[in-house]
């Protein structure tokens, strides 16, 4: 039984064919206009015949089922994708059953899946040219009236940084002051000339480990799982426990708390986490 599954970037789009847990055939398109993007997606899936399709979709999208307008993209800065309903497409080009919910989202189920079992409650926090968090709580995406978007968390600005945010909302959220973009606006460096900067990787746990504990107290995780291209630098996660024991200071104590090297970690799906979830999405279904 063939199954099709999409994570849906605001960087790219990754198409897969899943056949028994296993990837027999993908694509990647770059995500420009959906006209441009979604053609050759279209054309991809249109060689097999799937059970249905899981999207992971960035957003802002609506996921109330009861909505007329379900699969909408709201205000994102990505102009071209701005009210485009992206569930409704695939449903009229494709013709299956189809679950969405958001790229971070399903990143979080692939990784809870992959646990199989073992971890419960995790977040994962994609930090790459924006930022984005999916939560699970006992297995489940988390959601309410709409998804959370904990990517724009505000935080404390270090006295002596005075570089503006990237987000045109928020002086001083998480994803202004510590995306790629952020990192790209502020140092004009490309990732290997980043890796070494010690100064630079510092701020940056510092801003990443305020967010991760207030994450931490707001769904007591067992896992914060951390991806996306800035979290393949590797003086990253170390700057990001050691802010984090700082700033919790002893307050907050649970077994899971204990070992910051493994409570703070690497996706287990490496870089497959958005298109497994979306596969682990929609499985069983159709
Ligand atoms: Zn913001």
């Amino acid at each position: 039984m063939l199954y099709g599954a999409i994570e849906a970037g605001g960087t790219k789009f990754r198409s897969a064919i899943y056949q028994d847990e296993k990837i027999i055939d993908e694509l990647t398109v770059a995500t420009t206009t959906p006209e441009v993007t979604l053609k050759p997606i279209i054309a991809f899936f249109s060689n097999y015949k799937i059970k249905a399709l899981g999207l992971g979709a960035f957003g802002p999208v609506i996921l109330n089922r009861e909505s007329p307008d379900f699969g909408l993209i709201t205000q994102t800065p990505k102009e071209k994708w701005r009210n485009f309903n992206i569930y409704r497409y695939f449903v009229e080009k494709l013709n299956v059953p189809i679950c969405l919910d958001t790229d971070v989202g399903v990143a979080a189920l692939g990784e809870y899946y992959a646990y199989r079992s073992r971890v419960n409650h995790l977040l994962y926090v994609t930090v790459g040219t924006g930022i984005g968090v999916g939560v699970i709580k006992n297995g489940i995406i988390l959601r309410g009236a709409h998804h959370p978007e904990l990517g724009h968390l505000l935080i404390a600005r270090r006295g002596d940084d005075k570089y503006p945010s990237v987000c045109p909302y928020h002086d001083n959220c998480i994803e202004g002051l510590a995306s790629g973009s952020s990192l790209t606006a502020r140092y004009h460096l490309s990732p290997s000339q980043l890796a070494d900067r010690e100064d630079i990787w510092d701020l940056e746990g510092y801003y990443l480990a305020q967010a991760f504990l207030g994450y931490t107290l707001a769904f007591a995780p067992e896992r914060i799982v951390i991806g996306g291209g800035v979290s393949a630098q590797a003086r990253l996660l170390p700057n990001i426990r050691k802010h984090f024991t700082k700033l919790n200071n002893g307050y907050y104590i649970y077994p899971q708390l204990s070992n910051p090297d493994l409570y703070i970690t690497l996706p287990l799906t490496g870089n497959n986490a958005g298109i497994y979830g979306a596969y682990c999405l929609v499985r069983g279904e159709g």
